[in-house]
């Protein structure tokens, strides 16, 4: 797990993040894109995702584990604490 100088300032405070391990395939935003955006800064060579909502409800929270499992940098975490 990456600490918290490994995660993208963008992601908002709560239990699941985007480490800067992430290679911007965007799988997590098609997946769950109630909580993952992709970072529109065109002056980045390659983009990256982060957590914009924490999970609200079961439905999200599931498809965020989804998202974490097929993660292909392994790059979103959970760090087990409550929002
Ligand atoms: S699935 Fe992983 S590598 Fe792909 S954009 Fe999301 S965090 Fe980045």
């Amino acid at each position: 797990m990456s600490d918290l100088t490994d995660r993208f300032m963008e992601n908002v405070p709560g239990r699941y993040y985007v480490a800067k391990l992430c290679i911007g395939c965007c799988l997590c935003t098609a997946i769950a894109p109630d909580n993952f955006r992709e970072n529109d800064d065109m002056e980045l060579a390659v983009g990256n995702s982060y957590v914009y909502r924490q999970p609200e409800n079961e439905t999200q929270e599931g498809l965020c584990i989804e998202a974490m499992e097929v993660c292909p940098a392994s790059a979103i975490c959970n760090n087990g604490l409550s929002n």
